[in-house]
């Protein structure tokens, strides 16, 4: 269920997953996800914010003015 407006149904959907670490942008892109079809509030399974964690870990020890990572469940 959608926290912010309560709608039950939500699709699957891929999204950017935009860090912005000490002002530089760290960002994850075709990240699985479920949207909110009324707000469109974005919502990840615990599966993938595990797996995003460990993507912006790693990208943030090479970290440069911009990142792009790419989602990868093998990452
Ligand atoms: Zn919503």
């Amino acid at each position: 269920m959608c926290m912010y407006c309560k709608e039950k149904k939500t699709v699957p959907s891929v999204t950017s997953h935009v860090v912005d670490y000490h002002g530089r942008l760290i960002i994850v892109k075709n990240v699985p996800c479920e949207e909110c079809v009324r707000c469109g509030e974005k919502y990840y399974s615990k599966t993938v914010a595990r797996k995003l964690e460990e993507i912006v870990d790693s990208a943030k020890k090479v970290i440069q003015e911009i990142s792009v990572m790419e989602y990868s469940e093998v990452a």
